[in-house]
């Protein structure tokens, strides 16, 4: 299976929404969550869509990438700072890498809360990333899906009628 940004972001936030999506039950596109972030995307910076390009890439898809300086630059619609983001764009840095991009460095940026974190490829990230790869290929291929485990998260998850239509709240 091609891992892509999603699979790396699902993995960090939920090991059975991770199953669920890799194994086609496909329910993010009715999200409102979704639609707002690309609302986000598409209104914020217009500018940014003119000065860089979206790269499709070894399965994962930078909507504004910096050629010349070698960064992507990823909005996020949150308003709080999330590990998951950092995650992502970690996967992003590895695939540049693997495709020969010499340093590759993204930029988060956070609309909402007026911030901007900054990472930079280094070769501990090639580490981590491929242990999520392990991690990943065995949650996926699972026979079963995994069993719910609660969480706060759960309440925004495009799953939640999916997981929760047999408990009581
Ligand atoms: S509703 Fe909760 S348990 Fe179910 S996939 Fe989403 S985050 Fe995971």
């Amino acid at each position: 299976m091609r891992i892509t940004g999603t699979h790396v972001a699902y993995y960090h936030v939920c090991i059975r929404k991770l199953w669920l999506f890799a194994n086609g039950i496909a329910m993010e596109h009715t999200s409102d969550i979704v639609a707002e972030g690309k609302l986000i995307a598409e209104t914020t910076y217009l500018d940014r869509a003119r000065k860089y390009t979206e790269l499709e890439i070894d399965g994962i898809k930078i909507d504004f990438y910096d050629a010349k300086n070698q960064t992507i630059h990823e909005v996020k619609k949150s308003d709080k700072i999330d590990r998951v983001h950092i995650a992502q764009v970690k996967y992003y840095l590895y695939i540049l890498r693997k495709h020969n991009i010499e340093s590759p460095k993204a930029i988060l940026e956070y609309p909402k809360l007026k911030h901007r974190d900054f990472v930079e490829w280094n070769e501990s990230i090639k580490e981590e990333v491929l242990d999520w790869v392990t991690k990943i290929n065995d949650i996926v291929n699972r026979e079963d899906c995994p069993i719910l485990e609660k969480k706060i998260i759960c309440k925004k998850c495009s799953y939640y009628d999916f997981c929760y239509i047999d408990e009581e709240d």
